[in-house]
């Protein structure tokens, strides 16, 4: 049968309908491949094609993580962020902020399901240095960092990349997220829900000693998954190197679940900490967006989504591939 979640971050509702996977001329979008710019900005030996490196991160002489100005910023300047009233409905101001781009690897043809920890680990650390470098920067607010990967998710060029922005307002979605914990009746609404999904298994992708993933009770789409630090903490920046560590994994083991059981899919990788001055009840977290529907004019005009995979069998499916790391391998990607 049919039913309606509720999801408690975003305050939406879900309708889950995985009887409509049944309908006639029903397939996941397959990712189609991007147009390539040639050559490629973002390989190694083109970084001329580029501006300067804000930041990079080597080993032995050569970069493995770079992160540069967007060559096409959304948000860009220092001027005063300045409402202007055009009348008794219109509104602007400055779109002022930071826009950058994160080379994920040196490597054209990979993504992060297929990295090693070390590479993992510098993406995450890159992550929180531009994070805490946005921080200290005058009138921003709030730092997004996500990786698109696939045209169907909105990437423009196949190399792997995220993009980090700096943007002097406090985004809706976060707003909405901040004052749902605030509304929570329980201590933290992450720290429950990890702490639930642990116990009740089902919708249960790994658990690991820093980290939860799950494919959440209230997944809007199929094969969304929530990836929760242990360690409650509302900003990322203010994570332990141990527990950047262990999230870089997950969301590569997570991706690579997702790959091993689909194949090359498009999705999201979306970054929510708390804003930088926030005091309120916050607990970071990811959300991992694979794009296998589009939305249509139903969850437009609405904003309640119909989900026709059921979490729990999104994660019955996911779980196969994940394998524990033996110890040791970790200090061979470490060495
Ligand atoms: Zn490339
Ligand atoms: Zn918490
Ligand atoms: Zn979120």
């Amino acid at each position: 049968m049919n039913t309606l979640r509720h999801d408690p971050l975003s305050g939406r509702w879900i309708a889950i309908s995985s009887d409509r996977i049944n309908r006639p001329n029903f397939s996941p979008i397959v990712s189609k491949d991007l147009s390539e710019e040639a050559p490629c900005p973002f390989c190694p030996g083109n970084e001329e094609a580029t501006p300067p490196a804000l930041e990079t991160y080597h080993e032995d002489g050569r970069w493995l993580v770079r992160v540069i100005p967007n060559r096409f910023p959304a948000f860009s300047g220092q001027d005063s962020f300045v409402l202007q009233h055009h009348g008794p409905v219109f509104i602007d101001a400055p779109a002022t902020g930071i826009h950058e781009v994160l080379i994920l690897s040196p490597s054209h043809d990979t993504t992060w399901a297929d990295f090693s920890t070390q590479q993992s680990d510098l993406v995450m650390f890159a992550i929180r240095d531009r994070i805490k470098a946005h921080q200290s920067t005058p009138g921003l607010r709030y730092s997004q960092a996500i990786v698109n990967a696939g045209r169907e998710a909105g990437a423009s060029l196949h190399h792997p990349h995220g993009q980090l922005m700096g943007i002097p307002i406090i985004p809706k979605e976060l707003i909405e997220e901040q004052g749902n914990f605030a509304r929570f009746s329980g201590d933290c609404l992450l720290c429950v829900a990890a702490a639930v999904e642990e116990s009740a298994k089902e919708r249960l992708v790994h658990a690991g000693e820093h980290v939860i993933t799950a494919a959440p009770y209230w997944s809007g789409s199929p094969y969304e998954l929530l990836i929760v630090p242990r360690h409650h903490e509302a900003h990322l920046s203010n994570s332990s190197k141990e527990e950047l560590s262990a999230i870089g994994k997950e969301i590569r083991d997570g991706l690579k679940a997702l790959k091993s059981h689909m194949g090359d899919i498009a999705y999201n990788v979306v970054f929510h900490s708390a804003p930088y001055r926030s005091t309120t009840l916050f607990h970071w977290h990811i959300h991992i967006l694979p794009k296998l529907t589009t939305l249509a004019g139903f969850e437009l005009g609405t904003g309640l989504y119909i989900n026709i995979v059921t979490p729990e069998e999104a994660a019955e499916n996911l779980r196969r591939f994940i394998v524990d790391e033996q110890p040791n391998d970790s200090q061979k990607a470490a060495s």
